[in-house]
């Protein structure tokens, strides 16, 4: 049974490009930068994927016309890395030429843990290559990530940091908030220290705080940092760290295949079901 759009509205922009536009363009407006990301995640197959890679070209070449300030997010299992490593590679690649000819960017975002280490590979890999127009998602639940997160620092390697969003075991991730927290305030340290721009991607104020705090003692301008957050989430925080001088960029997923998304953003936080409801009486 496919839900009603209208349920996921709050956290998504639209199903089509096209729907979405006039939202990227009021966040712009505002001088807040987007990343887009077409929904989607484990393709199976090829056609499928070919068909998304074409996708994701062209949402590039529109972006650039529609003169929109928006990188964008993709998944490497919506570029078939369920299907063959390789594949998925040369998917990326085309992809990436074209970034590189209109100047933009493509962040790979990061799936679940069975997922990770190939991620790593694949990006480390197309860095090579496509250097400043590619970067990659570190989430700071998972343990391995108190290595991952040296090793991409001293690649020079563009990084967003987030907590993680997927269901992982004990044996794989942190399971406590403040565990998670700690963990995360202490990559946030190793990205501002070593790397040239990091992204810090949460909307959890004692995060946001810390951060800011911590660029302050260590004169870390505010230039050299940007804070993400989630498309429908916090948008007056957004609007007030911008306004405050902070460089922000709002994460703007559309598209049909918005289920897997809207779940986790209901997995979340209880406020985003209660929100839901209400939608529902309201429409
Ligand atoms: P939570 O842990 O949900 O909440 C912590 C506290 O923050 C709350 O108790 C509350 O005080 C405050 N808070 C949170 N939300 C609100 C709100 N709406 N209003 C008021 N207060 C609030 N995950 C991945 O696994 N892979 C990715 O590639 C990925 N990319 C992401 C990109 C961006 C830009 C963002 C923002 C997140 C991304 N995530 C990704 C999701 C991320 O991992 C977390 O699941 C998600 O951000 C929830 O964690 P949080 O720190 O934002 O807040």
């Amino acid at each position: 049974m496919k839900l009603p759009f209208f349920l996921a509205k709050r956290f998504v922009a639209g199903e089509t490009f096209k729907s979405a536009v006039p939202k990227i363009e009021a966040l712009n407006k505002k001088k807040i930068k987007v990343t887009l990301d077409l929904l989607g995640e484990n393709v199976k197959l090829k056609t499928t994927a070919d068909e998304t890679v074409n996708e994701y070209i062209s949402l590039l070449n529109d972006i650039h016309s529609a003169g929109l300030k928006s990188t964008i997010s993709i998944k490497l299992t919506m570029l078939g890395l369920d299907i063959d490593e390789l594949y998925c590679r040369d998917n990326l690649y085309k992809l990436l030429d074209e970034a590189r000819k209109s100047d933009s960017f493509v962040r790979i975002d990061m799936e679940g843990s069975d997922y990770t280490q190939q991620t790593i590979d694949v990006f480390k890999e197309v860095f090579k290559e496509y250097g400043k127009h590619v970067g990659i998602v570190i989430q700071a639940y998972l343990h391995r990530t108190k290595d991952d997160i040296n090793d991409l620092a001293e690649l020079g390697a563009d990084v967003r940091l987030c907590k993680g969003a997927y269901n992982e075991p004990e044996r794989v991730a942190l399971q406590k908030m403040s565990d998670i927290r700690e963990a995360f305030k202490e990559y946030s340290k190793v990205l501002l220290d070593k790397t040239s721009y990091p992204r810090i991607a949460t909307h959890d104020d004692e995060l946001v705080n810390w951060v800011k705090d911590y660029s302050v003692e260590n004169k870390i301008g505010k230039a050299r940092f940007e804070f993400q957050m989630l498309y429908g989430l916090r948008e007056e925080t957004m609007e007030q760290l911008t306004n405050d001088g902070y460089n922000t960029r709002v994460y703007v997923p559309y598209g049909t295949m918005w289920f897997p998304y809207f779940k986790r953003r209901l997995m979340e936080r209880k406020e985003n079901i209660f929100f839901i409801f209400t939608t529902m009486f309201k429409k």
